[in-house]
């Protein structure tokens, strides 16, 4: 795939870019390694100063950043602005936690272990790999940077061959806010090169987000290696509807939970599993909202639903509706690629999904849901369980048993009652089976790349 931005709203390229050669990717490992070996001496309370003029400078620059996200992903403008102001967010968050997050841990009683002291620190690793996808460009990239520059990594960034221009805003951002030079690091390469860059044994571990297959090879490569990995990779999150639920509140969450970024969201909720005694209410009313929503141009602030962000995952979507369609699905709503310039499709609710469809075990990246009905929550369960992934789950129940009920049954990474999954700097962020290794965000997140170093003095 070329390293470009191609515009999704009209599938004209804007701009191509070189990718760098070997000698330049092997100046950037230099930089990157060179940054290390300065930032690991550095204090929590300095690079928590550099965090924060970092996130000063992206909400300056949030109208250039939200545009370049919209222009590049398709995303609407007004989320792409939102997610420019949760890197702020996520930014200041690491800047006033981190200290506390890494603080050395004491054992209580040294004694048991033949010592006057003994316990536990935490210390970086060095240069991280980051390898990244297109459907949050800004905020994929930060979740990761933000923890691993406090706790005194650099980073390495490969980032989706069609958000170059993102990239190479991120490539200055932290030198900018005070950082070594070579803090982040972008690479401006295929998918193709990473393997090397990965096997340089400046490189210490890696992360990944983004598709299964995409993963598996990362990791593989990481385990040869025998280097740290965190995947963060697909989902197709169950979104269970029982009798008790506030019905109205559990729609119009359902339709933003499905269709928030076009659609393309790993956490997003694919498959509605709705108990029968409220699913005809149900399915009637999410219809309706879903049929409403505005398609059209992403610069515009009215817009819900903007292009999928590149024709070949729009072709894909559209195929795994055929598929469903051919095999009995019935189309409720949308099921078509409107007649317009850009990867649009249709918002789509599709009823009767079976396991022999695509769409039952693969996961929807757009804006199309399944909902399924189910006569108890055993079979909600069950169904919600069944797929090969696990990264997030939604339960609307009102029913303090059910609840909890769910949240120790669920395999996921996550279990939001009453609400939408939504990534917190706040609270760990991850999938288990096929969805991923590893945590992001909270203390886990800032962990994952640190060295937990045992102490013991006699
Ligand atoms: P993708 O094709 O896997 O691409 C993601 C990144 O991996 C890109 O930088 C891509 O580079 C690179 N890549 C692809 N194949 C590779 C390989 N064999 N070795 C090394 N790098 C490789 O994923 P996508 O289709 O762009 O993104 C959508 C997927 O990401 C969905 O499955 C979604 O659920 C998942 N996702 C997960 C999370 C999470 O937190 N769990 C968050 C967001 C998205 P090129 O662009 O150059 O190919």
């Amino acid at each position: 795939m070329a390293i470009a931005t191609v515009n999704p709203f009209t599938g004209q390229t804007e701009q191509e870019f070189e990718p760098h050669t070997d000698a330049e990717v092997e100046e950037r490992i230099a930089q990157a390694d060179a940054a290390f070996r300065q930032l690991r001496s550095t204090t929590f309370a300095q690079r928590a100063e550099w965090m924060r003029r970092a996130a000063d400078i992206l909400e300056e620059d949030v109208e250039q950043l939200a545009r370049i996200i919209t222009i590049e992903m398709g995303r609407p403008i007004a989320g792409a602005r939102a997610e420019v102001l949760k890197c702020a967010k996520g930014l200041r968050f690491y800047a006033d936690n981190a200290e506390e997050f890494l603080a050395p841990e004491p054992l209580d009683d040294p004694a048991k272990v033949n010592a006057s002291k003994a316990g536990t620190r935490y210390a970086p690793l060095g240069v991280v790999l980051a390898v990244m996808p297109w459907n949050y460009p800004l905020w994929q990239v930060l979740r990761f940077a933000g923890p691993a520059l406090m706790a005194g990594n650099t980073g390495l960034l490969k980032h989706a061959s069609n958000v170059p221009q993102a990239a190479i805003y991120l490539d200055t951002l932290f030198e900018r806010a005070g950082f070594p030079a070579g803090a982040l690091r972008t690479l401006l390469i295929p998918a193709s090169r990473v393997e090397k860059v990965l096997r340089d044994p400046r490189v210490k571990a890696t992360t990944l987000t983004g598709s299964e297959p995409a993963g598996r090879s990362l990791a593989s490569i990481a385990g040869s290696e025998v280097k740290h990995v965190v995947l963060e990779l697909g989902g197709s999150d169950p979104f269970i509807v029982m009798p008790s639920a506030d019905l109205d509140k559990a729609v119009s969450v359902a339709v933003t939970a499905r269709n928030q970024n076009n659609g393309q969201s790993c956490i997003a909720a694919k498959r509605f599993i709705v108990h029968s005694d409220v699913y005809d209410a149900f399915v009637e009313k999410f219809t309706e909202q879903v049929a409403a929503l505005k398609v059209g141009d992403p610069l515009e602030e009215t817009t819900d639903i903007g292009p999928l962000a590149t024709e070949s995952g729009r072709d894909e979507l559209e195929q795994q509706v055929a598929d469903a369609v051919a095999k009995g699905a019935h189309v409720r709503t949308g099921g078509t690629v409107p007649d317009r310039p850009g990867w649009f499709y249709e918002p789509t609710v599709l009823e009767n999904v079976t396991p022999e469809m695509r769409l039952y075990l693969e996961e929807a990246f757009g804006p199309v849901a399944s909902v399924y009905r189910v006569a108890d929550r055993d079979e909600a369960l069950a169904l919600a369980n069944s797929t090969t992934f696990g990264l997030s789950s939604a339960v609307w129940t009102n029913d303090a048993d059910e609840e909890e009920w769910f949240a120790e049954n669920l395999d996921a990474g996550a279990v939001f009652i009453n609400g939408m999954t939504a990534s917190y700097p706040e609270l760990p962020f991850g999938g288990i089976k096929d969805s991923g290794v590893g945590r992001e965000l909270a203390a886990a997140g800032i962990r994952e790349f640190c060295n937990l170093k045992t102490v013991w003095k006699g």
